[in-house]
């Protein structure tokens, strides 16, 4: 499990604490560890844009981002390749879920308007363990779609560099980077190493103080 660094309230899981969409048992022994419920919010992720609001535990439904203001909810995505975020407000949290086409369809900034609407700020945010631009090896369509940000792999070929295009919905945030690859680190899933169909997952709260 890696905690933010910078920020409470924020942990992103490896594949030695389990896959916590399914395992209840193992969701149950990071929840103890982190000194949080066992319920969290969670989202049926369709790679899309919308953003919808937890006020208890459970799932919200088709949703790439959950935003709370309820404190000690937990808030989760889960990933095995694309980009988790986690957005921190002076009264709300998000997390986000952000493979090329949840960038190209700008759902971090959409998270962010989200916490602006509800008359929060954002303070903060953190960008988790992902496939880095060394292996994520894409066609010309995905630089297209996302509008850019084009870099090559190690192996020379083309690739993307998604924590820029996101960096780039996040002007005048604070943000704080995991620099892991999920595809070449194999403490992570990764969909791209070996169509896995087991997730880790980014998870945050408000704290009690
Ligand atoms: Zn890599």
């Amino acid at each position: 499990m890696i905690l933010a660094r910078g920020f409470p309230g924020i942990a992103f899981t490896e594949v030695n604490d389990g896959d916590l969409r399914h395992d209840m048992v193992a969701r149950r022994t990071v929840s103890d560890t982190l000194g949080i419920p066992h319920g969290w919010a969670v989202a049926n992720q369709v790679h899309g844009s919308h953003i919808a609001i937890a006020r208890s535990a459970g799932n919200v439904g088709e949703a790439d981002g959950i935003v709370t203001s309820v404190t000690m909810l937990p808030i989760a995505v889960s990933v095995a390749d694309c980009v988790p975020v986690v957005l921190l407000g002076t009264c709300s949290v998000a997390v986000v879920h952000a493979g090329w086409r949840g960038v190209a369809s700008g759902v971090v900034g959409c998270a962010l308007r989200a916490m602006d609407d509800s008359g929060d700020r954002v303070q903060g945010a953190v960008i988790g363990p992902h496939i880095g631009p060394c292996c994520f090896e894409v066609g010309s369509e995905v630089v297209d779609a996302v509008g850019g940000y084009a870099t090559r792999t190690s192996n020379g070929t083309l690739s993307v560099d998604l924590a820029s295009a996101i960096r780039d919905q996040l002007v005048g945030v604070e943000i704080e980077s995991e620099v892991e690859c999920t595809m070449h680190d194999d403490r992570f899933y990764s969909h791209r190493r070996n169509a896995t169909k087991e997730r880790q997952m980014a998870v945050a709260w408000i704290s009690q103080d």
